[in-house]
Parts: structure tokens; sequence; C-alpha cells
């Protein structure tokens, strides 16, 4: 019997709309479950105190200052969430992002705030430059090339510096060759033997990234990311990233975005067996937010249909903006 022959008997025997008559059928038979432990909750942090402002184009998403870092932080853990992951806006800006590995930059800080005051809660960092560099891109930059291995010195300070603040896991973004093993030693070397490395390790050079950079004041001065992001067009290329990633010794391995590369996403579930997280970015989080605020789309039924088909998908952790949101939906649910 061949394989997509298997158990498929044919109608009137089999009526599969059977098992769909009620709830509680449907239920005992559902494949994918959505759960909050799958969720990681994305927050921006800003210098000063007492800041909180949202990000025009992601409703319900806010840059808060560390103070309102920590409360938010408490609320997150009391809806269940396991794990939030930071991205810094300093309050300077140079051409070699130097507020990224400063032991009391905006992430350092709250990173050993919210230790501090909320403990219990998996502290992941975004690790990369272009939130911290005057010309808003992810490297240094010489003439128009964005040079790899003197970017990757940079990273790898800045790795260490979060892991010292308190970081529980370092989440390396750029997408520049060889940074995972290098980020690798350098936390070894320092100790921080049992620091998990989660690798944007298949990240697209996309579109869906637009309301992101008003929300991390990230936009590049000039040219774009295609040089070190990948092509939306590749998906054998996505497997190699991956590959390398997990030689260097990625734990944990992202695609970015997540719908639109669902396919990418199954694929790499199905061919490594890794931990595999999908970040659910910002632009799709909009598109949800301002067709529901039309009233074109049930936001709510929107959000947890797509959250379950990157589950579906073969992710196993979901960054995602609606984190907060589905977790109190899910808790109503209960
Ligand atoms: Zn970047």
């Amino acid at each position: 019997m061949k394989q997509d022959e298997t158990a498929v008997a044919s109608f009137p025997a089999s009526r599969l709309r059977r098992l769909r008559m009620t709830e509680h059928l449907r239920a005992m038979v559902r494949e994918t479950h959505v759960g909050v432990q799958d969720f990681i909750y994305p927050l921006f942090v800003v210098p000063g105190t007492n800041v909180r402002k949202e990000v025009s184009s992601m409703p319900g998403v806010y840059q808060m200052s560390v103070d309102r870092i920590v409360r938010e932080c408490a609320e997150v853990r009391a809806l269940g969430i396991p794990a939030v992951i930071f991205f810094g806006i300093p309050e300077e800006k140079d051409e070699a992002g130097s507020g990224a590995y400063d032991e009391h930059g905006v992430v350092q800080e709250a990173l050993r705030a919210v230790k501090r005051d909320v403990p219990g809660l998996v502290l992941v960092t975004d690790v990369c430059l272009c939130e911290y560099t005057s010309h808003g891109h992810c490297g240094i930059v010489r003439g128009d090339e964005i040079l790899n291995d003197e970017s990757v010195e940079l990273l790898v300070r800045e790795a260490v510096s979060h892991a010292e603040a308190g970081a529980d896991i370092v989440a390396p973004s750029d997408m520049f060759d060889g940074r995972v093993g290098a980020i690798r030693r350098a936390l070894d070397e320092h100790g921080f033997v049992n620091i998990p490395v989660m690798s944007y390790a298949a990240k697209y050079a996309s579109g869906f990234y637009g309301p992101f950079r008003e929300a991390a004041e990230s936009t590049p001065k000039f040219g774009d990311r295609r040089s070190h992001q990948m092509d939306p067009a590749n998906a054998d290329e996505a497997l190699r990233e991956v590959a390398q990633d997990i030689a260097e010794g990625a734990d944990i391995v992202m695609v970015k975005p997540a719908l639109p590369y669902l396919d990418i996403l199954r694929r790499v579930k199905d061919t490594y067996r890794m931990p595999t997280a999908a970040y659910n970015v910002s632009g799709e989080y909009a598109m949800v937010k301002a067709a529901a605020r039309a009233g074109w789309i049930d936001g709510e039924r929107v959000m947890m249909e797509l959250l379950t088909s990157i589950k579906r998908a073969g992710a196993d952790l979901i960054l995602t903006y609606f984190a907060k949101e589905a977790a109190a939906l899910l808790e109503r649910r209960r």
C-alpha cells in the first residue's frame, strides 16, 4: 500500500465531517495547540523614566523606559508568558553602535532591573547594531559596504555584555557570516557556557519589517540590508544558513518573518529537528490590526488562526507582538 493510501476509506463509509460536528469532538482530534508557553514577547527599551510611547504603526506596542519595562514584564509573567526579548534604543547613536555593548546601555539596565524584580522570566536579548548605529546599518560601514568580520567583533562584545548583565539567551539577528561561532566562543571564554544562542538563522530582507523600524528607530539612512539578509526567493539557501548556524553552536534556530515563509519553517523543522522559532514580525501584526480596526476582519480570530499556522508549520516558539493579547484570550477560553 502506498503511503498516501493509508487508512483512507471512501465515502460513504468515511465521513470526515463526523468528527467536526461538535466543539468537543473537534477539540479531541485537534492536531495543533497554541499555548502561552510558545510565546516570546518583544519589548523596546528606551532611555528615561516613566516613558511609555505607543508605536503608531503597531497599536498596543510601546517603547518603554526601564521602570515601565519592569512593570510590563511583571504583567507578562502574570499572563504565563515565559520569555521576553529586548531591543534597545540608545540615548545617542554613533558609527560603531557603541550603545550596544555599553555596560550601562538601556538593554543592560533593563536586564539587571527585570532580573531583580521579576525573577523567573526568561530574558532574551536581540544582538545587533542597527538600533545603535547612526547610519542604521547592522554593522560597521566602509564606503558602501557593510563589513562582516569587523562587525562580528562588535556583536561578540554586545553578546558578552548582555550575558554579564543577566541575559538568559542571546539572539544574534544580524545575518553576518560566522557570528554564531564567534559569539559561542566568547561566551564560553567568559564563563557563560550555559547561555544558549538563539540565532536568527534564516532571516529574509523583507518589506514586513516596516513598522519595527519605527519602533526600533533603525531605518537605514542609505542603502538596504540585502547584502546580508536573504533574498525572499531562496529556500535551499535557508537550509545552508541554518546548517551553518547549527554547526557553529546555535541552540535554537529562527526563521523570520513567519507568515510569508511557512514553507521554510516546515523544511527547517523537518530537516534539522532543532528547537525552532519563528518571528511573527511587525508588518504581519500591523496588517491584522489595521484590517480589524477597519472592520474588515475579526482581529482575534485572525490572530489565533495565524499563530496556529505558524505552530502547525513547525515552530516550537513564536516571537510575537500578539503574545499578551493571545495569552489573555487563551486564559478566557480555559
Ligand atoms: Zn540589524
